[in-house]
Order: structure tokens, then C-alpha cells, then sequence
């Protein structure tokens, strides 16, 4: 792990385009929605289809998730979109769930890269797994649980690993839900230049009409890839309404990122 190129980047070998986008709805709310959004993502820059089954929510009396059924409704959008399928994973039930379904993407959320034995449970339910595993930074801004939740996946021999910077909790009336503080994953890209490293500007943000933006200072630091919720109706989402955007908005910062890349 000291060594810089034990971390191989995955992304060159499997041929995943740059940038590597993940996008759908932060939850899973019904079949019928999550195939409205996996189609509108279809034909698009988007590699992988997200959405969440099992919501972690800080609060309890929110929407928690629709659970393992959520599995079968991603299967179902891969077979008709041709989109991978990501979800979000926090426990072994959760591992050997989606591992039976063949979900090809598992990320841990942030509120489980902060505790070590959650973290723990998770590398040994996946290990020498095939299936691509990225790690959220935990909610609050330290670095060595991020670096200890790679190294606990790392021992576990996951080789398709990367991370998700995802922005941290402060108590600073800011602009952003989350703050980004770049420095954090820059040291982590410094120390680690092969680990594929994905920004999620939605939960960085709150909000969507800051998404471009915070995409653009991700793709201008290297970052691999962006993870954008995506809901069909975003104002009536069951989660995290606030940030999500259309199937057509994301298409247009898609756009707009490779208009201001080719015009700098
Ligand atoms: C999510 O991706 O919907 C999520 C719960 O994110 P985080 O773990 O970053 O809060
Ligand atoms: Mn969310």
C-alpha cells in the first residue's frame, strides 16, 4: 500500500471512457420510475446506472429505501438499456444480496467509511471480488478513514477499486450541502495516481444548478469520472430532490463540460 503502484488504475484495460459517468436516481422509488430513468440514460454518455436500495438516512422517519427488490428493477434496466448497475452497499446482507444479482457496481456510502468494522464486514464480504467497489470519503473531513476503508478493500484483494469524493459536513454556512475541500482528494490522488477517482458534485452541492460548475473544477483537477443523481420527475424524488437533475439536463452538462474543455 506504500507504494504508489500497487493501485492500478482499471479504467485504461476495460476500455470505460473518460469521463466515467454514473449517474440515476439517489433512490430507487419504484419500477416503473427507475426504467423511465435507466431509458432516458440510454444512448448516453453514462456508463453505469446508480441507484440506491438501502438509503442510509441521517434522520430516522425518511425514506429508507425499497430494499432487495430494488435488485431485481436494476437487473431489469440493464437488460433493456444495456447501462452496468450500481448500488449502494452497508452491510454483508447488502454485499451478498447484490453479488447474487450480478449488480456490477457496489459503492460504500459515507456514512459507512467512517466506521471501520462496517468497513471491514464489507471488504470480507467482497473479497477477490470482480465487481467494481468505490468508496465514498467519510461525511467528516479526515483523511486517514478514507485511506483506511482503501487499505481494509485493498487487503481484500478488490482490484477493480476507486473512490468517490463526495464532499464533507461542516459546520460553516457555506454555498455548498457538503464541502468539497479539493485538498483532500488531491492529497489522495497524489498518494494514489492510479486509483480512479470520481467526484460526486450532487451531494457536494445541494443543488442543481450548481452541478456544472463543481463537475468542471473536478474534470480540470483530473478526476476520472462523475457520479450525477438523475431522476425523470427530480422535484417529486423521495430523496435528495433538491440536487437531482433530468435525463436531458444531464446530456446538456455533458455537453457543456466538452464545449468548455475544447474552447480552453
Ligand atoms: C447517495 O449516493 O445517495 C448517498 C447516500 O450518498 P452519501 O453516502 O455520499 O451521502
Ligand atoms: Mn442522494
Amino acid at each position: 500500500m506504500e507504494n504508489k503502484k500497487e493501485l492500478r488504475t482499471w479504467l485504461d484495460s476495460h476500455k470505460l471512457p473518460h469521463p466515467l459517468v454514473i449517474a440515476g436516481p439517489c433512490s430507487a422509488e419504484t419500477e416503473d420510475q427507475v426504467l423511465k430513468v435507466a431509458h432516458g440514460l440510454k444512448d448516453t454518455d453514462v456508463t453505469y446506472f446508480r441507484a440506491g436500495i438501502w438509503k442510509p438516512r441521517t434522520r430516522p422517519g425518511n425514506f429508507e429505501g425499497v430494499g432487495a427488490i430494488g435488485l431485481k428493477w436494476l437487473q431489469r434496466a440493464k437488460q433493456e438499456t444495456g447501462l452496468l448497475t450500481a448500488t449502494e452497499v452497508a452491510n454483508k446482507a447488502h454485499v451478498d444480496l447484490a453479488l447474487e444479482h450480478d449488480i456490477d457496481l457496489l459503492w460504500i456510502g459515507a456514512r459507512s467509511t467512517v466506521s471501520p468494522f462496517i468497513v471491514q464486514e464489507i471488504a470480507d464480504a467482497l473479497k477477490g471480488t470482480d465487481k467494481v467497489v468505490l468508496v465514498k470519503n467519510p461525511v467528516n473531513p479526515d483523511l486517514a478513514l478514507w485511506l483506511g476503508a482503501i487499505e481494509r478493500l485493498h487487503t481484500a484483494n478488490i482490484d477493480k477499486l476507486g473512490v468517490i469524493h463526495r464532499g464533507f459536513s461542516t459546520y460553516e454556512k457555506t454555498k455548498y450541502r457538503n464541502i468539497p475541500e479539493w485538498q483532500l482528494a488531491v492529497e489522495l490522488q497524489d498518494k494514489f495516481p492510479d486509483l480512479p477517482l470520481i467526484c460526486d458534485p450532487s451531494h457536494i452541492t445541494g443543488k442543481r444548478d450548481m452541478i456544472l460548475d463543481v463537475s468542471q473544477t473536478a474534470l480540470d483537477l483530473n478526476f476520472d469520472g462523475l457520479m450525477i443523481e438523475t431522476h425523470i420527475d427530480p422535484d417529486n424524488a423521495w430523496s435528495d430532490a433538491a440536487q437531482q437533475v433530468t435525463p436531458e439536463s444531464l446530456i446538456q452538462i455533458m455537453q457543456d463540460l466538452r464545449i468548455r474543455k475544447e474552447t480552453s
